[in-house]
């Protein structure tokens, strides 16, 4: 058996009108997510983990903010081209573990149907799901709440 390890990091500004999305579930807040697709941190930085694993890059290699095609795009779908990919190499996944680094909203609630979200689309069990969810302590942009911030952590086998 092969085993591969992956990592990968996302920061996104928040803006007010944009609606908030986080590891596929959209969240209520005030503001949102300011990027290209949907702005969905977590899982962009899942999607990095799993290419990283794979050596293939990141998904601004794969899914490039210059194309049009993928304005607005729901970060799902680049997730699960990402899924198949990997799983096109032969590779299945083991685990993912992610924390979210967010001032506010207060993600508690949201842990579980994140989980269950992230579990469906990389079609692995949700015990295999890692979610955690900080402040940032005040501190820097993302204490300011200008910005929230995820790492992943992925395990695949072959
Ligand atoms: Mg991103």
């Amino acid at each position: 058996m092969e085993y591969r390890t992956g990592i990968g990091y996302d920061i996104h500004r928040l803006t007010e009108d944009r609606k908030l999305f986080l590891g596929g579930i959209e969240i209520p807040y005030f503001k949102g997510l300011l990027g290209h697709s949907d702005g969905d941190v977590l899982l962009h930085a899942i999607s990095d983990a799993l290419l990283g694993a794979v050596a293939e890059g990141d998904i601004g290699v794969h899914f490039p903010d210059s194309d049009p095609k993928y304005r607005g795009v729901d970060s799902a779908i680049l997730l699960k081209n990402v899924v198949t990919l990997v799983n096109g190499k032969g590779f299945k996944i083991n685990n993912v573990d992610t924390v979210i680094i967010a001032q506010e909203p207060v993600l508690t609630p949201f842990k579980k149907p994140i989980q269950k979200r992230i579990a469906a689309i990389l079609e692995i069990n949700e015990d295999a799901v890692g979610i955690k969810a900080k402040t940032n302590e005040g501190l820097g942009e993302i204490g300011r709440k200008e910005a929230i911030a995820a790492y992943a952590l992925v395990s695949l086998r072959r």
